[in-house]
């Protein structure tokens, strides 16, 4: 464990470095001893190894915590090492890389987070913590442009006082007498076929190779408490009722170091007052009177974004659908953007004066007032058409 080098030394970073130096530091050592670049190079693979092992921790607010408070003796199961070094394997580097160099955000929001909530090298430290699940309602409005909600999440949350480790300091881990630090016991049993040796978790430290002489005294060694956090979530626009996005490493913190669980969060829509969602597309009933409807008239509808105006032609019929290109919600894995269909509803009078009653009466006598829907009327496709506002 002595001959492990500083993680800071090996990214060549400052120890107040900043997350977004570290990350850049990372890049930059990682592209110089890539494989590719050193093909068949042992010594350069190693080195690839160690940036990697040291980014994955450096990278981790929580780990690197640990790591400045207890040094590589607080970040593994006293197997040689965080993840024992050699234990990281290539996959597992290379599953991080997405988020070094690819930074694709709906990749990693996504797409459930990475394998076992964080890349390699968690194996044998603590227990992972659980999933949480929270629901959270948006407005039309805030689907549309997408939305940053800080909510209140009621969890356990890794202890301050031991960086969630459970131990009191840097001299209260001891390796494992069961197992002698490997993690593992193994154990001969006879059977009808002969001698057979299995290998299990060692029973004492649970796999972890090392146990706590001295516990913490505010988390008594579990390394986590139950508490509160306030979670910034970054909805993205276009989401939909029923989706479920994860945060990963935003759930219960794991116990005595182990890996935090996600935070699963169920998308539910606030029901419009007057407008209804169809997939991307928006639609919205509007009603003129028969008076506006002969002479066209020019009115205010709401959409998801503010008000917007169109104009009613004269001589519209009832049942006529105008669209708003562009109007209706953003996709959330596309640049599509789907439409708001506004349906024209005539008005018809239900309550007249003898006098209107009158008038309609000697309209009524007109031959213009005779439905003539061959000469006006398209079919139910052709009245889906672009109007300007
Ligand atoms: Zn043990
Ligand atoms: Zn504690």
């Amino acid at each position: 464990m002595s001959t492990k080098r500083d993680y800071y030394e090996v990214l060549i970073v400052a120890k107040t470095a900043s997350q977004d130096e570290i990350k850049k530091a990372y890049r930059k050592v990682a592209m110089q001893y890539h494989p590719d670049r050193n093909p068949n190079n042992t010594e350069a693979e190693e080195k690839f190894k160690e940036a990697a092992e040291a980014y994955e921790v450096l990278s981790d607010p929580d780990k690197r915590a640990q790591y400045d408070r207890f040094g590589h003796a607080g970040m593994n199961g006293g197997r040689g090492g965080f993840g024992g070094g050699g234990n990281m394997n290539m996959d597992d580097i290379f599953s991080n890389f997405g988020d070094i160099f690819g930074d694709d955000i709906f990749g990693s929001f996504f797409g459930g987070g990475r394998p076992g909530g964080g890349g390699g090298g968690r194996r044998g430290r603590g227990t992972r913590g659980s999933n949480l699940r929270v629901k959270i309602k948006l407005t039309y409005e805030e689907i549309a442009k997408g939305a940053n909600k800080k909510i209140k999440v009621k969890k356990y949350v890794s202890c301050q006082h031991c960086s969630g480790l459970g131990a009191k300091d840097k001299n209260s881990f001891q390796a494992c007498n069961t197992c002698g630090g490997s993690g593992q016991v193994r154990k001969v049993t006879s059977t009808f076929l002969g001698q057979m040796q299995t290998v299990t978790t060692c029973p004492n430290c649970h796999g972890e190779g090392q146990i706590i002489t001295s516990k913490c005294n505010h988390c008594k060694g579990e390394g986590r408490m139950y508490g509160e956090e306030t979670v910034s979530i970054d909805i993205p626009a276009g989401v939909g009722e029923g989706m479920q996005l994860s945060m990963s490493g935003k759930g219960n913190a794991g116990e005595r170091g182990g890996a935090p669980g996600d935070l699963l969060i169920l998308i539910e829509e606030e029901p419009h007052p007057e407008l209804q969602r169809d997939g991307l597309n928006v639609a919205y009933d509007l009603y003129i009177s028969f008076p506006d409807a002969v002479f066209g008239t020019s009115v205010e509808v709401p959409t998801i974004d503010g008000k917007a105006k169109i104009k009613i032609p004269a001589g519209t019929q009832s049942g006529k659908i105008f669209r708003l290109k562009g109007k209706g919600f953003p996709s959330v894995n596309s640049y599509d953007r789907g439409d708001q269909l506004i349906q024209v509803n005539v008005w018809t009078p239900q309550n007249l004066t003898g006098d209107e009653k009158d008038m309609i009466d000697k309209l009524n006598a007109s031959e213009n007032f005779k439905p003539n829907p061959e000469k006006s009327e398209k079919g139910f496709f052709e009245k889906v058409r672009d109007i300007f506002s």
